[in-house]
């Protein structure tokens, strides 16, 4: 597709939270011409400044340049983005509704009812967020149904499977592009625009929109089903003295199973994982087809239990009840690399903790400020060794690698009590316990705790 001028298309990307960020950021640096659209006029002003709003690896300098070099623009107007726009990717969000377990639309079907009445001019409307399947479908008939151009404004589903923590080389060297089309013209066009990315070999896979939409919640429940497979396994391994750790190594060098999303511990969290299966459930009980993803409810309720058991450990090692004792936390983003703290496992726990008379010190590298806003309740510190100091049990709850790498010898000095519970299986227990700690983790016989 060709703007006016007959150059490339000109993009906008409608909601600019950490999907359209990085998607708008890297349309840019594709050399596009891209606008950036939302409704949230404080992160807009950020944006246009060249400040990102949020932590993601290797994505601000690329916004400050794009920014400067005039290619990345972003506004509140849904008029400037009509006018403009080519291809419309859009990226709002869509959480669990409040009160159930099914996707809140409104942010998408709210983008759509301000952009299609403006559509004036031949574009295309390219849907990222996740949805339900069907949704495609209905958004395309609002768009036939509103927008005054008629069927030159059309609709595509491009589901996005970036991971926060590497989401630009995710976006520009995606495992794989799924379009779900009903034309050869928005085939066309979005083969256009992903070029530099298909020319070096990125498999381009065309779909209907159902398919399209599935493929996403499909990777992600599975991605789920794998992490709370191996933290069943953990469970398993508690009652019968077995060790988690090299359960899950032997598992991995089965090529048919594979390392990835196979490390036990608290599980997962964060915007996506959790909410999609539990949309996923909710669209497959409307379509008549609910036990065929049964599982997923199990998988959701062993992710659950893993925050509790963790709970469960700290409370032994702390003699029987957190009341009055001192708990440091190392880390509260839901994954390294992020500051990203929605559903985050680690804010969870030390949550619960707090709830249970524990007084609660966090760290975390990144996302102090959004775990500060997410639960006020809890302390927070600025280093590891104010978050550890005088503290009675150290929790390791996000895998930051610098976690990892922390030396237990002199942290031992800044702690009252030597205890360390390892949330994620991240340290390594012999060289801990060789410190004079108490090493506990989930579905180790190396537990010290019981
Ligand atoms: P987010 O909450 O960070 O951002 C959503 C943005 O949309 C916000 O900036 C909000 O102000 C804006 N918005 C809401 N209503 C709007 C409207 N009517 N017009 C314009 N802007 C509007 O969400 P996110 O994490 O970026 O996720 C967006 C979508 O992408 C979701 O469907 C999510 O499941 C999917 N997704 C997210 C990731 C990820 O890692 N975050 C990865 C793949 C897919």
């Amino acid at each position: 597709m060709l703007d006016a001028a007959g150059d490339r298309a000109i993009l906008t990307v409608i909601g600019t939270g950490y999907l359209g960020t990085t998607h708008a950021v890297c349309m840019a640096e594709l050399g596009f011409r891209v606008l950036g659209v939302d409704i949230d006029a404080e992160k807009i002003a950020r944006l246009s400044a060249g400040q990102l709003w949020m932590y993601e690896p290797d994505l601000e300098q690329r916004l400050r340049r794009n920014v400067a070099n005039g290619r990345l623009e972003f506004t509140t107007s849904y008029d400037a983005a009509a006018e403009l726009g080519d291809v419309h990717f859009l990226c709002v969000g869509t959480p669990q509704q409040a009160g159930g377990h099914a996707a809140d639309l409104s942010a998408v079907d709210g983008a759509i009812e301000a952009l299609a009445p403006r559509l004036r001019r031949s574009c295309l409307v390219v849907g990222k967020s996740t949805v339900p399947v069907g949704t495609a479908d209905r958004l395309a008939r609002r768009v036939a149904a509103l927008a005054p151009v008629g069927e030159d404004a059309e609709l595509a589903w491009n589901p996005e499977f970036l991971r926060e923590g590497f989401a630009v080389e995710d976006t520009l060297c995606p495992d794989r592009l799924v379009a779900g089309v009903r034309s050869e013209r928005a085939e066309k066009t979005l083969r256009e625009i992903y070029a530099p990315l298909i020319a070096d070999g990125v498999p381009f896979l065309v779909t209907d929109y159902q398919t399209a939409e599935l493929v996403k919640i499909a990777a992600n429940s599975f991605l789920a089903t794998k992490i709370s497979f191996i933290n069943a396994m953990s469970e398993v391994c508690e009652a019968a003295n077995a060790d988690v750790e090299l359960l899950a190594a032997a598992l991995a060098l089965d090529g048919r199973i594979g390392a990835a999303y196979l490390g036990p511990g608290i599980g997962f969290g964060g915007s996506c994982l959790p909410k999609d299966i539990r949309a996923f459930l909710a669209r497959a009980e409307e379509l008549g087809v609910g036990r065929a993803v049964t599982f997923l409810r199990e998988v959701d309720a062993i992710n659950t239990r893993q925050r509790a058991r963790l709970v469960a450990v700290a409370r032994t090692v702390l003699g029987g009840s957190l009341r009055g004792r001192a708990v440091g936390v190392l880390g509260a983003a839901f994954k390294p690399n992020s500051d990203d703290v929605r559903d985050s496992p680690a804010l969870a726990v030390a949550a619960a903790i707090h709830a249970q008379g524990g007084r609660v010190t966090v760290y975390d590298p990144i996302a102090l400020d959004n775990a500060r806003a997410a639960h006020p309740e809890l302390g927070y510190r600025d280093t590891v060794d104010d978050a550890a100091r005088g503290a009675d049990a150290l929790l390791l709850l996000t895998e930051w690698p610098q976690f990892g790498a922390l030396d237990p010898e002199p942290l031992g000095e800044v702690v009252a009590r030597r205890n360390v519970i390892d949330g994620r299986n991240a340290l390594d227990p012999e060289r801990w316990r060789a410190a004079g700690w108490r090493y506990s983790a989930l579905g180790r016989t190396c537990t010290d705790a019981r």
